[in-house]
């Protein structure tokens, strides 16, 4: 699977224009929208699974699981707006395609959650960094490195279900636009 990341980017900073309050929203609160978005798709996620296994409680579609994952990714490319660099390439997923049993999805689906956890823990390195005047270069690198990370889970959890990732986030984008009042649209 590979997403062509720069429709996503335009449209983020076309609306973004038109968000009101944008103006307040830095680092520190990009890297909570991730964390955010990233736990929603952790709850969507265990949710259909009980209502695949007949396990009692509140249950969602798979249709709520790819508007989360939609919701992570456009989160993921807002945070990358923010500390300037592009998801260049979408890495083929090559990974998932390897002979052998498929991965669980409650193992990608841990293993996304294990890389926004070492994403905000960067972040806050660098809003301390920030905070003492000092920044170093490899806690950026760092970032970049667990976003691309947390962004190639999502890729792998979206093959493991079935969801076109890229239909995904052009319907969660534009759900999001008409909720706001927002014109942009994807
Ligand atoms: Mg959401």
């Amino acid at each position: 699977m590979k997403i062509d990341f720069s429709n996503l980017r335009a449209a983020n900073i076309s609306r973004q224009a038109e968000w009101p309050g944008n103006d307040k929203a830095d680092l520190g609160f990009r890297a909570l929208e991730v964390a955010d978005e990233a736990g929603e798709l952790m709850g969507a996620l265990k949710k259909l699974a009980r209502a695949q296994r007949g396990i009692a409680g509140n249950t969602l579609s798979m249709q709520d699981v790819a508007d989360e994952m939609g919701d992570t990714v456009i989160a993921l490319d807002l945070l990358a707006i923010e500390m300037d660099f592009h998801f260049r390439v979408w890495a083929d997923n090559d990974w998932a395609h390897q002979a052998g049993p498929p991965t669980p999805v409650e193992e990608l689906a841990l293993m996304l959650d294990a890389a926004v956890g070492n994403l905000s823990g960067f972040v806050a390195d660098r809003l301390q960094e920030d905070r003492g005047e000092v920044r170093a270069d490899s806690t950026d690198q760092k970032i970049r490195k667990h976003a691309g990370r947390t962004a190639f889970w999502v890729m792998c959890l979206a093959d493991a279900l079935g969801v076109d990732l890229e239909t995904a986030i052009t319907t969660k984008f534009n759900k999001t636009s008409e909720k706001y009042g927002m014109a942009t649209r994807l």
